[in-house]
């Protein structure tokens, strides 16, 4: 493979740097692959193009439309995805490897889409929370609204990941309606542009929305601002240098850092070595050594187990360690490739140097070790190297994070030390525990949460379905506190909302409903001669209002539903064990009575755009119906979201049941789907 120059994609087109740019060189044979420069383009300028050309493009989309698109985009991906897999092994990734790295970071793309359309509205503004009541009278009410900013989403990315890495953050925030600018690692920005490329022939994503760049980041962050964000993942000590760059400061540009961290994993006091845990623990210790050769953020480096069982742990992570095939990716039975560089490979030896001073280096041997179908001197390899603590409490093991192919055992006392000696660490991405008991493990979990972004408990009853230590997923929180940077990215929507600005609008019923789209109590209600059942979502405006009643529940009623349905409980049914309930004093009417009333008052029967009811939420029954209590129901048109794709969407209805005195005896939304048009047809 020759090397090429990578380009930055800017400003709309691709740029080719005016000089020669960085060589960059694969790590299975030291052969150059690449050259990386930024010189020539307007750095400064990227900025201002995504918030300008890229910004309003996606604002005009709703979730569901971006949703959409990124959708398609995964599946475009996904389908072409074989031809990365060839420079992903010339990274030093195995095709393991590349599996996480490419199909990991399509599956992402997919994974936020079809989250994005569960759980966000088909509109361009995200509700937080219910309406608060702030005046007494109902006139003055205040909800927390999500909107999109209008900056630039930056993203400064590690080499390890170099697929994953970026779509991990451009999902999130493309659905946020934010354009984002990616700043790959130069070390393996090559496989990045690749992707890129073929993003930007997709045509799937509006003009602006993304842009590359291969070089220099320095211009770029001088031009941002207060509605643009930073998202760092790398080495602590740039993580510290970004978070005091004088123009993130000045101007409060958002800043998150995801950085190294010493995960551990413990085996739990409970588990002997014929466990079927004891394998497990094994097991993922090994993998998550080698897997990316143990370039992971969330690989674990510190195996935290019972003093007791260090020499088994030691010597059962040595028989596997031992099977590893170190060398070229693809070539005969390699299992874990080079780390990403010479330089890496230096780094990894100082770190395994350093902590050889509060741990002895007991199996792998950097000097002497088998490398196959690669060049061991112009090569980064490295065997997997165990360390064994002789002293859990010298700072040295959970201070220095050798990131490759390393970890180290410490022997704990008790569990309570095992807890003290995970929080050592400082806060990091994730820790694991491996246990069969549900008490350990919650002494452990609630013990060591505060430190962590994620926590994994395995046993024999999950293994078949756990998705590993080290695999941050979309659905989940990736991030940590201290010293894994103290940033916070996927987990679900989360993620999305870290790209919006939260404000909280205070004024009237009206005000709230036409801002944001749901009709709130007191805004203005819509009595007109059809019934809203009759209309089509098209036609269906919030505030359209039926109103059903009076009728008046009879003791015969009452009787007779705990018949039909056979909930006789004593306060519908037996007049002096009701009369002895101190909330009640006599018999009530079945909630599920007074829900079932309220329909039949409010339902209009004839075939029409009303689909189907698909549930009630927030139901609450407020003051008994007793027998010849009067019932009057207010359905009123709450949200109406059309679904993309389909002919129908979605109405919320906000019901207020009240008996004769006008007092509220339920509450509730009662969602439908309805058609889009009368006869079923396109709008
Ligand atoms: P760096 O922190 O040096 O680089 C990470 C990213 O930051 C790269 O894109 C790099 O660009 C960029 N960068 C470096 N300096 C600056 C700067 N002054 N201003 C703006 N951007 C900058 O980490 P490395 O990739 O070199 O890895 C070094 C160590 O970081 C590893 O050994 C490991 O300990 C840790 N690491 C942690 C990871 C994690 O996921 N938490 C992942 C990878 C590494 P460029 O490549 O062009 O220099």
């Amino acid at each position: 493979m020759d090397s090429r120059m990578v380009e930055s994609y800017a400003l709309g087109r691709w740029h080719r740097a005016t000089d020669e740019g960085r060589a960059v060189v694969s790590p299975v044979d030291g052969a150059e692959v690449a050259r990386v420069s930024s010189t020539g383009l307007d750095v400064s300028a990227m900025a201002a193009y995504a918030r300008e050309t890229g910004g309003p493009a996606l604002a005009a989309l709703t979730f569901h439309e971006r949703a959409a698109a990124l959708k398609a985009l995964g599946l475009t991906l996904m389908a072409g995805k074989a031809e990365f897999y060839a420079e992903s092994a010339r990274t030093g990734a195995t095709e393991r490897d590349s599996g996480v790295d490419i199909d990991g970071g399509f599956g992402t793309l997919l994974s936020y889409a079809s989250k994005a359309k569960r759980e966000l509205p088909n509109a361009t503004v995200h509700l937080d929370g219910p309406v608060e009541q702030l005046g007494k009278k109902g006139t003055f009410l205040a909800r927390h609204v999500f909107t999109s900013r209008r900056g630039v989403a930056v993203q400064i990315n590690a080499y390890n990941f170099p697929v994953w890495g970026f779509l991990e953050k451009l999902a999130p925030a493309f659905l946020a309606g934010v354009p984002s600018i990616v700043k790959p690692a130069t070390q393996t920005a090559y496989l990045t542009e690749s992707v890129f490329r073929r993003i930007i022939e997709s045509g799937l994503l509006p003009e602006g929305s993304v842009q590359l760049l291969c070089g220099d980041p320095a211009p770029l962050l001088d031009s941002l601002g207060g509605q643009d964000s930073v998202a760092f993942t790398g080495s602590a000590h740039t993580a510290a240098k970004l978070r005091a760059h004088p123009v993130l400061v000045e101007r409060s540009v958002h800043f998150t850092a995801e950085a190294d961290s010493l995960n551990a994993s413990v085996l739990g006091a409970d588990v002997t070595t014929d466990a079927p845990e004891f394998d497990l623990y094994i097991k993922q210790l090994t993998t998550e050594m080698t897997v990316k050769a143990g370039q992971k953020c969330t690989a674990i480096r510190r195996a935290l187990v019972p003093e007791s069982m260090v020499d088994a742990v030691v010597e059962a992570a040595r028989a596997r360690l031992e099977r590893v095939v170190v060398g070229a990716p693809g070539a005969e039975g390699v299992t874990m490739g080079p780390v990403v560089s010479l330089s890496q490979r230096t780094d990894v030896l100082a770190a395994v140097d350093k902590l050889r001073g509060a741990a002895e280096l007991v199996v792998g041997d950097p000097d002497d070790f088998a490398v196959v179908g690669g060049d061991a001197e112009t090569g980064a390899y490295l065997p997997p190297m165990l360390l064994r603590s002789t002293d859990p409490e010298a700072p040295g093991v959970h201070e220095i994070e050798a990131f490759g192919p390393v970890a180290t055992v410490i022997g704990y006392r008790d569990t309570a030390h095992a807890v003290e000696l995970v929080a050592r660490g400082g806060g990091s991405l994730v820790a694991s525990l491996v246990t069969a008991d549900p008490q350990l493990a919650r002494e452990v979990l609630l013990g060591i949460a505060p430190f962590h972004g994620r926590l994994l408990v395995l046993n024999a009853e999950d293994a078949r379905e756990s998705t590993g230590h080290g695999s941050p997923l979309p659905v989940l929180v990736h991030g940590g506190p201290g010293r894994a940077g103290g940033g916070e990215e996927l987990g679900g929507i989360r993620g999305v909302l870290h790209h919006m600005q939260r404000t909280a609008i205070q004024g009237t019923p009206a005000v709230l409903a036409a801002t944001t789209g749901q009709w709130v109590t007191g805004a203005p209600r819509t009595e007109g001669d059809e019934h809203p059942f009759r209309k089509s979502l098209a036609e269906l405006k919030i505030g359209d209002t039926i109103v059903g009643g009076p009728r008046t529940v009879r003791l015969a009623d009452i009787g007779h539903f705990a018949e039909f349905t056979g909930d006789t409980f004593y306060a519908h049914t037996d007049p002096e064990a009701a009369a002895a309930n101190p909330l009640f004093g006599g018999i009530v009417a079945h909630g599920y009575l007074v829900v079932s009333l309220a329909a039949g008052l409010f339902v209009d029967p004839a075939p029409g755009p009303v689909l189907a009811n698909f549930g009630v939420d927030s139901l609450r029954f407020l003051t008994p119906v007793r027998a010849d209590d009067s019932l009057t129901v207010t359905l009123t048109a709450k949200q109406i979201t059309p679904r993309s794709g389909a002919d129908y969407g979605e109405v919320r209805w906000d019901a207020v049941v009240t008996n004769q005195d006008d007092s509220p005896v339920a509450t509730y939304d009662v969602l439908t789907l309805v058609a889009k048009t009368r006869d079923g047809g396109e709008p």
